[in-house]
């Protein structure tokens, strides 16, 4: 695995790639890798000639000065898995690279960008449009794989490679789980030993509550039992536990199209987020 840090260098392995009429796969992560990223790795290894894996921990989506400079960092860790996984070419930029002097464009997918996440991390998406964007041009990717544990970033990511026509097909890849349910996250490794055994509550609630909506109970009493379960399992504050659309992720009363409980929550000082399919 040949690891690479600017654009330069970037283009010239990937053109030579392309020469070859190789096509190319890319794996966008913030470090701190854990077995969901070598899942995409894996699909990424499956349906193309070469991958691309980039580690980037982008100021510009973290809305939380303090979530920024607590974000795990572990890169020679990450290159060592990556390379054991069979990524071909990391590319890990320094951030003047993404943004140098005078960066003064942003990418905003409106409309999805404002619900759920975007309520209670604002600008958030307009980070992970803009970069994921940036991404997808520096690399001249022909497929993207991306985790269907941050199920609206997935379906945001759809929408700004369709409507900016950007020639990348994109890639949902499912969530990977602790054997307890709680889904892997690089975030989980701040949770004390305490609130690891809480932790799996979360997805607990969220599947109870998909298995009675599905069975035809009342959506907005099986949502509001799942957020009591939450907390009372010991979490704190639910920012939201909802079904939504799975598309287009609009609030939905009933069953009558394919949806996803989504939810977000904080245990311990740790924001963890989750979302389940509950088409019926
Ligand atoms: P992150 O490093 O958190 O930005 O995540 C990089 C990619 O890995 C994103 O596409 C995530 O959705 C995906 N990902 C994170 N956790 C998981 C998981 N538990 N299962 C599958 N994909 C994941």
């Amino acid at each position: 695995m040949r690891t690479v840090r600017d654009v330069k260098a970037l283009r010239g392995v990937v053109a030579g790639w392309k020469a070859a009429g190789q096509s190319v796969g890319v794996v966008p992560t913030m470090g701190a890798l854990h077995p969901g990223h070598l899942s995409l790795v894996s699909a990424a290894r499956a349906g193309t000639d070469r991958v691309i894996a980039t580690i980037f921990v982008n100021p510009m989506q973290f809305n939380n000065p303090e979530d920024l400079a607590k974000y795990p960092r572990t890169e020679e860790r990450d290159a060592g898995m990556l390379a054991a996984a069979g990524v071909d070419l990391l590319f890990m930029p320094p951030p003047e690279v993404v943004y140098p002097e005078g960066f003064a464009t942003s990418v905003r997918v409106s409309g999805l960008s404002a619900e759920l996440e975007g309520m209670f991390r604002p600008g958030h998406f307009d980070g992970v449009a803009t970069v994921v964007t940036k991404l997808f041009l520096m690399t001249a990717a022909d497929r993207a794989f991306f985790g269907e544990k941050d199920w609206q970033q997935l379906q945001i990511v759809r929408r700004l490679a369709r409507d900016l026509n950007i020639p990348v097909a994109i890639t949902g890849c499912p969530t990977l789980r602790e054997a307890d349910g709680l889904a892997m996250s690089s975030r989980n490794t701040r949770l004390s030993a305490a609130d690891r055994a809480t932790a799996p509550a979360l997805h607990r609630a969220m599947s109870a509550a998909g298995t009675v909506i599905r069975n035809g109970a009342p959506v907005a009493e099986a949502l509001t039992r799942a957020r009591q379960e939450v907390q009372r399992a010991g979490f704190g504050e639910v920012e939201y536990l909802e079904l939504r659309g799975a598309e287009g992720l609009e609030p939905l009363q009933m069953l009558d199209r394919p949806a996803r409980i989504l939810a977000a929550a904080w245990l311990g000082g740790v924001r963890l987020i989750d979302n389940i399919d509950v088409t019926r």
